[in-house]
């Protein structure tokens, strides 16, 4: 089976995203998958219902799969193939990056505007209006390989979690895993939250299992904590970065005549793949604002303007984030 193409590659928090979003409109075709899902031929093969605000992000595991490169390439495709029964998640990550099947919201690439982000199912709470399939994003991490793989996967999951917390305005309470939702379906209401996430009801969804690593009570809890930490690291760094900037120094005006040391300009990502880079590009240039690619240090970074006055690219940079585009301001040498 030819692996998948995705419709755009982008990245997310320094994580590649392949974008391969299932179309509005697609049908369930084999009538026994889609019976073994509890739909029949020709159902709607996604909820295709926008989340009317998302409230949540809530973590998942899955197994890594042997003798397979790209996992998250490969649960997208049987997903496309009818293989994965009734499960939609936003994004599948695993060490190399992440293939998104949802929209989120991003307003990263074309197919997901900000505020379109979609109802998954992943929650096992169907279509309760205060469920984690209706009000959160699935992440699906794929774990289980070699620990190498295992925490670079993790890492990457805990990125892109970051990110969606921060483009939705959710502070770090609000990362819940499968198990929260749960416990949440069974009557259970914890006062900590941390509890609700890791409280192992027997017989039931223990997930994300491979970041719990285990069953006992105090370990899931203490590892469920260490993840959750990391995500709050990458959080705070995304949040820090929107803090607004001191006020601009003055620009000197008793050296009219010198030529200023710094240049600043409006950086709108960086990519060590230069289609990436590309990409992205295009899209801020598709947007009315004149952009350029410059390596630097084996980085594309995609950069808009060149001014000698702060205030100047701090304007552009309120016309780019007005515009949707995430940025920040860079200085370099004249
Ligand atoms: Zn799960």
């Amino acid at each position: 089976m030819a692996l998948l193409t995705p419709n755009v590659t982008y990245e997310m928090n320094g994580v590649t995203v392949n974008e391969k979003i299932i179309p509005d409109g697609t049908r369930w075709k084999d009538g026994s998958k889609a019976k073994a899902a509890g739909f029949s031929a020709g159902s709607l093969y996604k909820k295709q219902q926008k989340i009317s605000k998302v409230k949540y992000v809530t973590i998942h595991n899955t197994d890594d799969l042997d003798n397979v490169n790209d996992d998250a390439e490969q649960y997208t495709r049987a997903t496309y193939n009818e293989n994965m029964n009734s499960s939609r998640v936003h994004l599948y990550i695993d060490d190399l990056g992440a293939w998104q099947n949802l929209r989120a919201g991003t307003g990263l690439c074309k197919a997901d505007p900000v505020n379109s982000a979609e109802v998954g199912w992943h929650a096992g709470d169907d279509s309760s209006t205060t469920g984690g399939n209706m009000t959160s994003l699935g992440l699906e991490i794929i774990m289980n390989d070699n620990s190498t793989h295992d925490a670079k996967a993790k890492d990457n999951g805990a990125k892109i979690a970051a990110w969606l917390l921060n483009k939705h305005g959710l502070t770090i309470d609000k990362l819940v895993t499968h198990t929260y939702w749960v416990n949440k379906s069974a009557g259970k209401s914890f006062s900590d939250v941390d509890k609700q996430c890791t409280n192992l009801i027997s017989g039931k969804k223990w997930c994300p299992s491979y970041i719990f690593a285990s069953t006992n009570a105090a370990t899931a809890l203490k590892n469920w904590k260490a993840f959750k930490a990391l995500v709050e690291k990458y959080l705070n760094a995304l949040s820090g970065a929107t803090v607004p900037s001191p006020a601009p120094t003055p620009t000197p005006t008793t050296t009219p005549t010198t030529t200023p040391a710094k240049l600043y300009r409006v950086q709108t990502g960086a990519y060590s793949v230069k289609k990436n880079a590309d990409n992205q590009l295009a899209k801020v240039k598709a947007a009315g604002f004149e952009a350029f690619v410059t390596q630097v240090n084996g980085l594309y970074k995609v950069q808009v303007g060149a001014y000698s006055v702060r205030s100047n690219a701090e304007a552009m940079l309120a016309k780019l984030k007005a515009a949707g585009f995430s940025g920040f301001i860079t200085t370099v040498n004249k």
